[in-house]
């Protein structure tokens, strides 16, 4: 019995390769089926196409060439359901003991004998923070929703990634009045290309302002101070948009016994060919294998570990 930590794409990709090979699993997940995606934004596109999201060989039809986050919700749901994987949600994993073929694992709800364990567990559920005074204000969100509620608002949004981009847009064409401000001289390259042009355009014309080379030094109820390279502004400010990133759990990952790169990636140590870690027995799966470097791995590119683990894992267990 192998258990899976984390019914993500890539926790269910994994628990259907061993399927396909006979070997039993169960996955244990902390909130609902695929909850990073659950918490994305409402209004959320992939930048991938929906053939690239792709699990179990099932087709995953969108109704445009990007899918939804609705979309997807119902296309892993499916997925689950066609290959009757054993799932228990709302249980969340919190320590493992004992080690390879005799492993316990601990959860919130119970405890569990396995003989392996894949660590799946993403980082959507761990914020980036800013670190600066009036960070835990209730107007300060690191988990972007929906723009209804910011209409007619003085919003500021932190970041220069999709995830700033998207909400910067998304609130200003709800009304509100949107400033950004980005670390650097410029977005990220990696903003999607079909939103880039328009978010530039919002700023060069002065309908969202953009703060460049520039950082929040404290915020406060009505007001946020941002520190740019002209000067200290003060600026009214009714709600922050903290889209800073995300990290994985680094603190389970050490409680675990997962050894991790000493350098700012924080990278898991495993196997890159089995993608078995140092504790034997226990592999990463998915995003989390990316450590702080998380605009590198997504589903389209971690899809590939399922094989790889299931593979690894069928050669241990049959000698
Ligand atoms: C806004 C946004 C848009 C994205 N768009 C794309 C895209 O277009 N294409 C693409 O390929 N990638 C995209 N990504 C990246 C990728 O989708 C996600 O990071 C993806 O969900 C990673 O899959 P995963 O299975 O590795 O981890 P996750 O989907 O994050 O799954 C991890 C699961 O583990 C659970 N968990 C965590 N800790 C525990 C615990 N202790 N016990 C039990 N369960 C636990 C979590 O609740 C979660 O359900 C996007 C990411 C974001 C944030």
């Amino acid at each position: 019995m192998v258990i899976i930590i984390g019914s993500g794409p890539i926790g269910l990709a994994t628990a259907i390769e061993l399927k396909r090979k006979g070997i039993e699993s169960l996955i244990l997940e902390r909130g609902c089926l695929v909850n990073s995606i659950y918490n994305y934004p409402v209004n959320m596109t992939f930048f991938s196409t929906s053939d690239r999201l792709e699990i179990g060989d099932i087709p995953f039809i969108s109704h445009g060439p990007k899918p939804t986050r609705k979309e997807a919700l119902e296309y892993y749901r499916r997925a689950a359901e066609h290959y009757e994987l054993d799932i228990k949600l709302y249980e969340e994993v919190t320590a493992v003991d004992g080690s390879d073929d005799n492993f316990t694992v601990t959860t919130t709800k119970g405890s569990y004998s396995c003989s392996k364990i894949v660590l799946a567990t993403g980082f959507y559920g761990q914020e980036n923070r800013m670190n600066v005074p009036g960070e835990d204000l209730p107007k300060v969100l690191h988990y972007y929703d929906e723009p209804h509620r910011y209409a007619w608002q003085n919003v500021l949004v932190v970041g220069g990634g999709n995830s700033a981009v998207d909400a910067a847009l998304e609130t200003y064409r709800c009304g509100a009045h949107v400033s950004i401000v980005v670390k650097y001289p410029e977005l990220k390259p990696s903003v999607k290309y079909w939103v880039k042009p328009d978010i530039e355009n919002r700023i060069r014309e002065g309908s969202v302002t953009g703060y460049f080379n520039s950082e929040v030094v404290e915020i406060r109820e009505d007001e946020v101070d941002i520190r740019t390279p002209e000067g200290d502004v003060t600026i009214e400010n009714d709600f922050v948009l903290a889209m800073t990133g995300y990290h994985p759990h680094f603190g389970l990952m050490k409680k675990l016994g997962i050894a991790l790169t000493d350098d700012e990636k924080k990278m898991p140590v495993f196997n890159e060919e089995t993608l078995e870690t140092n504790r034997k027995g226990l592999y990463v799966a998915g995003v989390v294998c990316g450590g702080m470097d998380t605009s590198r791995l997504f589903i389209e590119n971690t899809r590939v570990h399922a094989q790889h683990i299931a593979g690894d894992i069928e050669k241990k267990l049959n000698g």
